[in-house]
C-alpha cells in the first residue's frame, strides 16, 4: 500500500484530524497548516584545504501566535525544506500541548557532519548563524539542539550572535553548556520526559512498569537517556539500536555500559554485554511491553506497523510513525504516546533555560526536574481527559485537539489584521 511519507504532509493530516473535533473556520485551520516564513540560505564556507564548499540551509518559522519561534537545528544529509517545515510545525503543537509560551521553528543544514573536521563544523555553524541572524533573537526565534547538534554548536551560535550584535544575549539559544548559560537538567530533559510519559502511560493502562520489557530505537541524546531513566524505574531494556545496527539481550542490557561502548566506538554494535546482534527492523518488531522510537521520522510505516508487537509506543523521535502506521496501530489497540507530549521535555527545559537567562539566575537541577515533571504530568492528564471526553480514536488526535485549540485561541485573542 502506498502512503504519504512526506513529513510535512503528515503534519497537515494530523492538524486536519484534530480539526474534525473542533469548531473553527476552515480558513483558521488552513492558516496553521503552513509556515509563516521559511528562510533558505546557501552557506559558502572555506574548508581546511582552502576550497570553498556550499551548504544548503533552512530556518522555518511556523507560527508565533503563542510566543517566540522555538526549535532545534538539525545537521543531516536528509534535511529538506519540507522536513524542516514539518519539524517547525510539530514544535508549535508541542509547545501548545505542554502549554509553554512559545511558537514553533526549526532549522537544518544539509550535511553529513562526520565528513567534516571540528574547525570546518565551527565555520559552517557560524556561517549559518550569520545567515539566520536577521530573524533570530531572544524575543524572536530561539534555536536549540536536534539531531547531530549539541552544546558545542549552541555555544558557537550564541557567540556568533553576541559578537555580531555587540551584546550579551544568552537567551538567543538554548541547550548551551552550563558555563555559557545552559540549564542543569537540559541534556537529560528529552529522555526524562520520555520516561515520565512512559510511567504515566503504564499507570493509565493499569500495568506495572517495573519488570516491563523495553526496546529503544536510536541511542543518541534522546534514546540513551530515556533508556537509562526507564531502566532506573525497574523496567528491563532488552534491545537498543543506532544507525549501524541493533543489540538484544532478553535478560536486559546494562544501558550505561552500552552508552560507554557507543561513545568509545561510535556504535552500540559490538557491545560485549549483549547476547546477540539483530537488525534494526527486528528491534522494531520485538515482543516487548514498551517500544521507544528515538531516531528519525517514518521509522515505522504501514507495513511494519502490522508486525509491531509492543503494547505501548512512546515517541521520543519526532514523527517516527507514518499516518498510515498510526491508523494500523490505533486499529490494533496499541497505545501510542505522541511525540508532541513524550519528547516535550527538551523544549520545556529549554524554556526553563531561557527563563533563567532572562532572570540571570540559575535554578538547581532538582527544581528543573520537579517543574518538568509537573508540566509533563499535567499535559498527560489533559490529553487523557480530552481523549475520553471527546472520544478521539487515539492520544495523538487528543494532543492535536488540545494544541490546535490553544494556538487558535491565541490567534483569536490577537485579532485578525492585515
Ligand atoms: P542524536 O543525533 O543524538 O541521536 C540519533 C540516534 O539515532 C543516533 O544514535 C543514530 O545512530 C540513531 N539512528 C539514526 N538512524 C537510525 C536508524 N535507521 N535505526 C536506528 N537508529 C538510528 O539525536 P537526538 O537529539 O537524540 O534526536 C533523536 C530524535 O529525537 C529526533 O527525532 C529528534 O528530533 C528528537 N528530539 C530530540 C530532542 C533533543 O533534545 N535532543 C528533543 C525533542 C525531540
Amino acid at each position: 500500500m502506498s502512503e504519504a511519507v512526506n513529513p510535512f504532509e503528515s503534519l497537515q493530516e494530523q492538524i486536519d484530524d484534530a480539526a474534525e473535533y473542533l469548531d473553527f473556520e476552515p480558513g483558521a485551520i488552513e492558516r496553521i497548516k503552513h509556515p509563516e516564513r521559511v528562510l533558505e540560505a546557501n552557506l559558502a564556507v572555506e574548508m581546511d584545504d582552502g576550497e570553498v564548499e556550499v551548504f544548503r540551509a533552512y530556518r522555518s518559522q511556523f507560527n508565533g501566535d503563542r510566543g517566540p519561534y522555538k526549535g532545534g537545528v538539525r545537521y543531516h544529509p536528509n534535511v529538506s525544506r519540507d522536513e524542516v517545515k514539518a519539524l517547525s510545525g510539530w514544535m508549535v503543537f508541542k509547545c501548545a500541548t505542554v502549554d509553554i509560551p512559545y511558537g514553533g521553528g526549526k532549522g537544518g543544514i544539509v550535511i553529513e557532519p562526520d565528513d567534516y573536521s571540528d574547525a570546518e563544523l565551527e565555520r559552517i555553524t557560524r556561517a549559518f548563524t550569520s545567515a539566520i541572524r536577521p530573524i533570530i533573537g531572544p524575543d524572536r526565534d530561539i534555536p536549540a539542539p536536534d539531531v547531530n547538534t549539541g552544546q558545542r554548536e549552541m555555544d558557537w551560535i550564541k557567540d556568533t550572535y553576541e559578537t555580531l550584535e555587540d551584546t550579551t544575549a544568552p537567551g538567543v539559544v538554548t541547550g548551551k553548556a552550563i558555563g555559557s548559560g545552559g540549564s542543569a537538567g537540559r541534556v537529560e530533559a528529552t529522555g526524562r520526559s520520555v520516561m515520565l510519559a512512559s510511567r504515566e502511560a503504564f499507570d493509565y493502562l493499569g500495568t506495572d512498569v517495573e519488570g516491563a520489557t523495553v526496546a529503544v530505537q536510536g541511542y543518541g541524546n534522546a534514546g540513551s537517556v530515556a533508556a537509562r531513566l526507564i531502566d532506573e524505574m525497574g523496567a528491563s531494556v532488552v534491545a537498543v539500536s543506532d544507525s549501524q545496527g541493533a543489540i538484544y539481550d532478553p535478560d536486559g542490557l546494562d544501558t550505561e555500559a552500552a552508552k560507554e561502548h557507543k561513545n568509545g566506538t561510535g556504535s552500540v554494535v559490538g557491545f560485549e554485554g549483549a547476547a546477540e546482534e539483530i537488525t534494526n527492523e527486528d528491534l522494531l518488531t520485538l515482543d516487548v511491553d514498551l517500544l521507544v522510537p528515538a531516531a528519525l521520522e517514518n521509522a515505522i510505516n504501514y507495513d511494519l506497523a502490522q508486525d509491531v508487537r509492543a503494547d505501548v509506543i512512546v515517541e521520543a523521535a519526532n514523527g517516527p510513525l507514518t499516518p498510515r502506521a498510526d491508523d494500523v496501530l490505533t486499529e490494533r489497540d496499541v497505545t501510542v504516546v505522541p511525540d508532541i507530549l513524550a519528547n516535550a521535555g527538551g523544549v520545556t527545559v529549554s524554556y526553563f533555560e531561557w527563563v533563567q537567562n532572562r532572570q540571570r539566575f540559575s535554578w538547581t537541577e532538582e527544581r528543573v526536574n520537579d517543574e518538568l515533571e509537573r508540566v509533563i504530568v499535567t499535559a498527560f492528564d489533559r490529553l487523557v481527559a480530552t481523549h475520553e471526553e471527546r472520544g478521539t480514536p487515539n492520544l495523538r488526535i487528543a494532543a492535536y485537539v488540545v494544541a490546535v485549540q490553544r494556538v487558535l485561541e491565541a490567534y483569536g485573542q490577537a485579532g485578525n489584521w492585515p
